[in-house]
């Protein structure tokens, strides 16, 4: 098959529209988003009060307050920013990454959740303004042939939330240079397990620098895989079904 195909096909695939939350399930929401924030925090995936996460919901989107402990986080403390990126008064001040967040739910409809960390070794090659390229089949995971790395711009600005979206493209994941990665997914759950894996990547990516020049897989290689992994993800989910 041809690459554009496979390509298209995929893009077909991973460009699912995510069901909004009915609005009575935003109260379960902001307790996920607390969960998993303190589930980030104690698996060191982002130390200290770094990182932040979001879910959209119907009008915009809960995220992360800014500047708080996640094991002194509750579910009352996040914050609900609309579309034209107001908050309500009487909220806590939304994550400093706000921007980004709002601009990538705009670019993408099929994204329902982010995560941005500053894992270990994301940061480190995010340092280096290096992307992760398909030294690894498991590249695919993240819905392309690498994970690229957007230009360096200051934390919280426009152009930090410009160099996002286009870094990351129609794929799941990305680096941001010289500041971390970020991972996206149809739910919070998908969001967070892509964040890991993206750091599980870069830590074996950073290795194999260490011993030498990793060996690149082909376009032609990482579509075959990319094609496979349509049936792979379902697969699991019927599984865990049954
Ligand atoms: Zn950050």
């Amino acid at each position: 098959m041809k690459r554009t195909a496979v390509r298209r096909r995929v893009a077909r695939v991973i460009h699912k529209r995510p069901r909004l939350p009915a609005p009575s399930s935003v109260a379960s929401l902001r307790a996920e988003i607390v969960s998993v924030s303190q589930r980030m925090s104690a698996s060191g995936l982002s130390p200290g009060r770094s990182g932040n996460l979001s879910v959209r919901v119907d009008g915009g989107m809960l995220i992360t307050p800014t500047g708080m402990h996640y094991s002194e986080m509750r579910a009352s403390d996040v914050v609900e920013v609309r579309n034209d990126g107001r908050v309500a008064p009487g909220q806590r001040v939304a994550s400093s990454e706000w921007r980004v967040h709002l601009a990538i739910y705009k670019a993408r409809d099929d994204v329902g959740a982010i995560v941005h960390t500053h894992s270990l070794n994301a940061t480190a090659l995010s340092c280096l303004h290096r992307g992760i390229p398909a030294f690894h089949y498991m590249v695919a995971e993240a819905g392309g042939e690498k994970i690229a790395c957007a230009p360096y711009a200051t934390y919280g600005s426009e152009a930090l939330a410009r160099f996002a979206v286009k870094a990351l493209g129609s794929r799941n994941a990305c680096l941001l240079a010289n500041h971390g990665a970020i991972a996206v997914g149809e739910t919070l759950r998908k969001a967070y397990e892509l964040a890991a894996e993206v750091e599980t990547l870069a830590s074996q990516y950073a290795r194999a620098l260490q011993i030498g020049r990793p060996r690149v897989l082909g376009s032609r290689e990482m579509g075959r895989v990319l094609e496979k992994f349509k049936t792979y993800g379902k697969q699991n989910e019927t599984k865990a079904k049954s």
